[in-house]
C-alpha cells in the first residue's frame, strides 16, 4: 500500500471517529527494511519514523539525516540500559519505557543532558509473560515514580496479543492514561490502526503496510 493510501485510510477513520484531521501521527517503521524503501518514504515526504533496535538505527539514520531534514526517530522495541544513552542521542521518542531500571538511566541522562526525549510508558495489557512492559495494575504506580524523576511522560503504548480482539486493550490502555492525565496512546499497526484510532491513538506504528513485507527476521 502506497503512503497515499496509508494517509488517506488514517483521515477516514479519524472523520469516523469525531477526530481532528490530523490528530493521529503515523510513525513509519522502518526496521528491516532495504534501503531502497526508506528512500522511497523519505522522498514522498515522510519524515516520522521508528525503529526497533538502537543498532540498527545508528547504522541507517545518521546517513538519511545528512541527506534529508526534519527526520523525527521514535524507538518502539525493547531498549538494554547500556544502549539507554545511544538511544537518547539519536531519538526523538521513546515509546519503550517498561521497567524502573530504564527510567532511572533515563532521569540520568536527562539530567545531564538537559534534555530528554518524549516518552511513553509500556503498558503489558495482555499481561503476557513473555511480552516486555508494565503489568496494568502497577502502572499507576510507575507513572507515579517516572513523574517523580521529572520525566517528560507523552503517553503510554500497547502492542495487544496477536490472538485477541485488539479493541479491549486499545480501550484498557486510554482508560490507564484517562486516569493518569496522560494524552498520548501509541497503538495500532498495519492490521488494526484503523479501531486504534477509533479508540483514542494519538500515534500508530505502521511498517509492513507501508513497506510491504520485512524482509529478514526481525
Ligand atoms: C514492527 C513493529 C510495528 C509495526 O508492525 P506492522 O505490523 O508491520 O505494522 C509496530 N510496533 C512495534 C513495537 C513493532 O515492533
Amino acid at each position: 500500500m502506497s503512503l497515499q493510501e496509508i494517509t488517506a485510510r488514517i483521515e477516514a477513520a479519524e472523520e469516523k471517529a469525531g477526530r481532528a484531521r490530523g490528530s493521529t501521527c503515523l510513525i513509519a517503521v522502518s526496521k528491516v527494511q532495504p534501503e531502497a524503501r526508506i528512500l522511497a518514504v523519505l522522498e514522498a515526504g515522510h519524515r516520522v519514523f521508528g525503529e526497533n533496535r538502537v543498532q540498527e538505527a545508528l547504522g541507517k539514520w545518521p546517513g538519511f539525516r545528512e541527506r534529508f531534514d526534519g527526520i523525527e526517530l521514535h524507538l518502539i522495541g525493547p531498549l538494554q540500559t547500556n544502549k539507554a544513552r545511544q538511544a537518547v542521542e539519536l531519538c526523538q521518542a521513546i515509546h519503550s519505557v517498561d521497567r524502573p531500571k530504564l527510567a532511572k538511566s533515563l532521569a540520568r541522562l536527562a539530567q545531564e543532558r538537559g534534555a530528554c526525549p518524549e516518552l511513553f510508558i509500556q503498558v503489558n495489557t495482555g499481561e503476557e509473560p513473555q511480552k516486555a512492559g508494565i503489568l496494568p495494575t502497577e502502572a499507576d504506580g510507575f507513572v507515579a515514580d517516572c513523574r517523580a524523576m521529572d520525566l517528560p511522560l507523552r503517553g503510554l503504548m500497547c502492542i495487544p496479543p496477536v490472538e485477541e480482539e485488539p479493541s479491549l486493550h486499545f480501550a484498557l490502555l486510554a482508560k490507564i492514561a484517562e486516569r493518569n492525565g496522560l494524552t498520548g496512546l501509541s497503538m495500532g499497526m498495519s492490521g488494526d490502526f484503523e479501531t486504534a484510532i477509533a479508540f483514542g491513538a494519538t500515534h500508530v506504528r505502521i511498517g509492513s503496510a507501508i513497506f510491504g513485507d520485512r524482509v529478514a527476521a526481525g
